[in-house]
């Protein structure tokens, strides 16, 4: 049996003629960019999320990037983010000229908040909580500490559509909160986009105008802009897949409990949720010493895995200018080395979750 580690083709079947509906109807409306259905997936995002404005781009990376420029964080200032994140985290504080200030993760592979506050200091304009793995970050904790020292928060919630804290949506904590709809994450789409929710009408604005030459009105540009707008089509398909999310999250929980009940090995180090928050487990990510030979053992049973993510932020050649070494993050650089995401998708069957368990707690180490 070949088990990927992911499969979309499962979750598009069950709903093909709506998407293929969906899309027909679009085409033949002849409208392709900012219309109704950009307009209604932002209305109907919005409104699962409980938040009042939606603003949809062309990716998570923009969201983020936009979010970061919105709200006026710029060259000289300073962002608190996880060391332990996908380096578009980092990136979008970076594009913008400011000083991405790392800090490691805590067991649920979030941000410590508790390590938080030792790290702002006066050029501090705001902490990047990222959900990674579709697990809330501990954002009551992180509030606190923002509100206290009056500095933005903003979520990443490229991997924690529909999760929760204390009965919360992620997406909802923060002045702002950007999502990805890259084909793999929580809510995807059939290509790239992304969004970022907020709760101030002139920051949405601000980030409506800027995905679109800088201009609210037509042949007005109010500042320099960017082209990354949300299209139709995708617009389309994400309403129809949104409809659907809760049941698919539900899915995936009941996969995610499967793997928790059953994997059952000394050497595999599973996965902690924290109290309060329910994960949508956008990956399973297990801990294990020898990765790459646990990998091999199990590539060679036909499962594939993944790393999420093998090379932090710091070490990549991208920040090599921030000067940083192996050793100086070392929970992140554990994580790093030692983690594995294991196949979890809508319509994986229970023979193949039997499966990958049985190969999991059949391992022997070297
Ligand atoms: C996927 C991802 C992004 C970037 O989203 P894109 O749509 O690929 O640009 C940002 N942050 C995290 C945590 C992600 O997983």
């Amino acid at each position: 049996m070949k088990i990927p580690l992911v499969r979309l083709d499962r979750e598009y079947e069950r709903y093909a003629k709506q998407y293929s509906d969906k899309a027909l109807e679009i085409l033949a409306s002849g409208v392709y960019v900012s219309g109704s259905h950009l307009a209604g997936f932002e209305q109907e995002f919005a409104a699962y999320l409980g938040v009042p404005f939606c603003a949809g781009v062309n990716s998570g990376l923009d969201a983020l990037a936009f979010a970061v420029k919105a709200l006026g964080i710029h060259a000289g200032d300073e962002v608190i983010v996880p060391a332990n994140t996908y380096i578009a985290t980092v990136m979008a504080i970076s594009q913008n000229g400011a000083l991405p200030v790392l800090v490691e993760p805590d067991a649920y592979f979030n941000i410590d908040a508790a390590l938080i506050e030792s790290k702002i200091t006066p050029r501090t304009k705001a902490i990047m909580a990222v959900h990674l793995y579709g697990q809330g970050a501990n954002l009551t904790k992180i509030k606190e500490i923002a509100t206290a020292h009056s500095l933005w928060l903003i979520e990443d919630c490229a991997q924690s559509h529909g999760a929760q804290v204390e009965g919360k949506m992620t997406g909802s904590w923060g002045e702002a909160a950007c999502f990805s709809f890259y084909p793999t994450k929580g809510l995807g789409a059939f290509g790239d986009g992304g969004a970022v929710v907020c709760h101030d009408p002139s920051l949405h604005a601000s980030i409506k105008s800027m995905s679109n030459y800088g201009s609210t009105q037509k042949y007005q540009h109010d500042f320099v802009g960017y082209n990354s707008r949300l299209d139709e089509i995708q617009a389309g398909f994400l309403r129809v897949k949104l409809a659907h999310l809760e049941a698919s999250i539900e899915e995936r929980r009941a996969l995610a409990q499967c793997y928790l009940q059953g994997i059952d090995h000394p050497l595999v180090l599973l996965p902690k949720v924290r109290p309060g928050c329910d994960s949508v487990w956008h990956l399973f990510a297990v801990l294990v010493e020898s990765r790459d030979i646990f990998r091999q053992y199990l590539a060679e049973k036909g499962i594939e895995t993944g790393m999420h993510y093998p090379v932090p932020p710091h070490l990549s050649k991208a920040y090599a200018y921030l000067g940083y070494k192996k050793g100086d993050f070392p929970i992140t650089e554990r994580y790093a080395d030692q983690v594995v995401t294991l196949p979890l998708f809508q319509g994986m069957t229970p023979s193949e979750i039997d499966a990958v368990i049985e190969a999991v707690n059949g391992y022997t180490a070297p």
